[in-house]
């Protein structure tokens, strides 16, 4: 039996809408449907990687790249008073999506430690 669709999976095969900041070749970012920040983003590449946890040295490349992009979005978004860029990872992570992807996170102070 085929394993469903991560809704990321069907954001990528454009089946459902998202708000789209970036598109290349290796990933995309968008709106957080749920913001936790006056700005909150998802960075989340095309191949399909559960977790961080499931990435392989292979992907070191394409883990540099999601950083690259969460960094020039910031720049884009105006974040210049400073931002959080997390990636959640397993039931302890507090991840619910298995598609890895990081959150870009502004627009507001942040407290330490995360909850
Ligand atoms: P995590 O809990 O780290 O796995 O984060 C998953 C994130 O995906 C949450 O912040 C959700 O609000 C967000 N999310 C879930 N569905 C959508 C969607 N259709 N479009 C945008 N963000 C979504």
């Amino acid at each position: 039996m085929a394993v469903p669709k991560t809704i990321f999976k069907r954001i990528i095969d454009k089946e459902i809408p998202a708000d789209l900041l970036h598109d290349d070749e290796l990933c995309l970012a968008f709106r957080d449907i749920s913001p936790q920040a006056p700005t909150h983003v998802l960075v989340i590449p095309k191949r399909e990687i559960a977790s961080l946890a499931s990435a392989k040295a292979t992907d070191a490349d394409l883990l540099g790249h999601l950083l690259w992009v969460a960094r020039e979005l910031a720049l884009k978004l105006n974040l210049e008073r400073g931002y959080r860029v997390v990636v959640n990872c397993g039931p302890d992570g507090g991840q619910s999506v298995d598609h890895l992807h990081l959150h870009l996170l502004g627009g507001r102070a942040m407290g330490w430690p995360p909850g």
